[in-house]
């Protein structure tokens, strides 16, 4: 007995060790950075849209401008937080460098409808009250989400959509802009390209180009942020053009809360990006929050079933940052690429682009 209680002693030792090499493999895995050791004191993560981004179609030059923009505008949601400002506060103002660039379908650089005009969706949730605010169609705002915020704070609605939404924001005082302001010439060939598939798709099978898979294989490129701040809140907010060649007023994912958007101090935060019209079908925000509510699983977990398992088995393309209430920060997605980053309490960034790059 005395020669046989060593080797149990060490075949304990020896199972313990591969238990902690497999917990760090998870830690290292690219869509989550779950921390298992203490809680962070804040957190932050956004996107910059999903789809088909690859790394064959993309210029060095162009990578390091979304790479700077996405350490840009992480960075401003990080100094707030760490100033001990709120959740909400650094998602707004983090969504707003993002929506000031060109570079993402959101304020600026906003996609074109079939009309060849700019229409544009945001919607902002503070997980600690669940008051959460949302415009649509607007024209004129220039920053959407602050708009959104505007809704939650002083208006006794959720949702406010077109011409009202936008006299709601002169009301405020927000800043509104000629429709000219969103023009750029590289969305406008993207939908110049959209009509030009949708005439063949017409004359071929009777499809309509917004629903053929040249969409579903395009770029998203709505931006989104979800934050911890120090008092424990959680916020999350979404802003984008929608989708190339929309029509008929069609509203997406982005400013319906619990599809694009939503957040609950007692779960988590999440913002969506992805064909719009899957994400509202399958509820994904909501969706994520409710099994961690409902079935304790953790915010990895429920994003992944939710994305890489319900999402996808009905045809949904996209993905989702969030971060829940212990600073778990998670970026999902069933697409090719995300433009995404993520800051923690200690300063640590990650950028990622494609798939396998965090
Ligand atoms: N989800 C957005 C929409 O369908 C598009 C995007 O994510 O870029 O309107």
């Amino acid at each position: 007995m005395k020669k046989i209680f060593p080797i149990i002693i060490c075949l304990f030792i020896c199972f313990s060790c591969k238990n902690v090499e497999n917990s760090n493999e998870t830690l290292k895995t690219e869509t989550a950075t779950e921390t298992t050791t203490e809680k962070p004191e804040f957190a932050i993560v956004i996107h910059g849209g999903a789809g088909t981004i690859l790394k064959k179609n993309m210029t060095p030059e162009l990578e390091v401008a979304y790479q700077a923009k996405l350490e840009e505008a992480i960075r401003v949601g990080y100094e707030v937080l760490k100033n001990g400002g709120s959740s909400l506060d650094a998602v707004e103002k983090t969504i707003n460098v993002m929506e000031d660039s060109p570079l993402f379908n959101a304020g600026k650089g906003a996609v074109f409808t079939n009309a060849e005009t700019n229409e544009l969706d945001a919607s902002i949730m503070d997980g600690k009250t669940l008051n959460a605010g949302a415009s649509a169609g607007t024209t004129t705002v220039r920053n959407p989400i602050n708009l959104a915020r505007a809704i939650m704070e002083k208006s006794e609605h959720v949702m406010l959509s077109g011409q009202g939404a936008e006299t709601f924001a002169e009301e405020q005082g927000l800043i509104t802009v000629e429709t000219e302001y969103f023009y750029t010439e590289n969305r406008f060939n993207s939908l110049k390209r959209a009509k030009d598939r949708e005439k063949v798709e017409l004359d071929h099978d009777d499809k309509r180009a917004f629903y053929d898979p040249y969409i579903k294989d395009s770029k998203y490129g709505t931006v989104g942020c979800a934050a911890l701040d120090k008092n424990g809140n959680l916020a999350a907010g979404t802003s984008t053009g929608g989708m190339t060649n929309k029509r008929y007023g069609r509203i997406g994912d982005a400013p319906i809360i619990g599809s694009g958007t939503y957040a609950n101090n007692a779960t988590c935060a999440v913002s969506s990006t992805g064909w719009g019209e899957y994400f509202i079908r399958s509820q994904v925000a909501h969706d994520i929050s409710a099994m961690m509510e409902y079935k304790g699983v953790s915010l990895q977990e429920a994003s992944r079933v939710v994305i890489q398992e319900k999402l996808t088995n009905l045809g949904g393309t996209g993905g989702v940052i969030a971060v829940d209430k212990d600073g778990n920060m998670v970026m999902e997605f069933n697409t090719a690429g995300m433009y995404r980053a993520t800051m923690n309490d200690k300063g640590e960034l990650t950028i990622g682009i494609y798939k396998k790059n965090l």
